[in-house]
């Protein structure tokens, strides 16, 4: 079995945008596709 690792830039414990209901929002970094409106390109 293949090991994937990935690296957490942050998280949100009350996270509400982006649709109903209240969430746990962990942030990933590490992405490089620079799309141009990309919501958190300082990850
Ligand atoms: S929106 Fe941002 S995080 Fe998502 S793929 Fe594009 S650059 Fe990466």
């Amino acid at each position: 079995m293949q090991e994937k690792l990935g690296r957490i830039h942050s998280f949100e414990t009350f996270g509400t945008v982006d649709g109903p209901g209240i969430r746990f929002v962990i942030f990933f970094k590490g992405c490089s596709l620079r799309c141009q409106y990309c919501h958190n390109p300082d990850t």
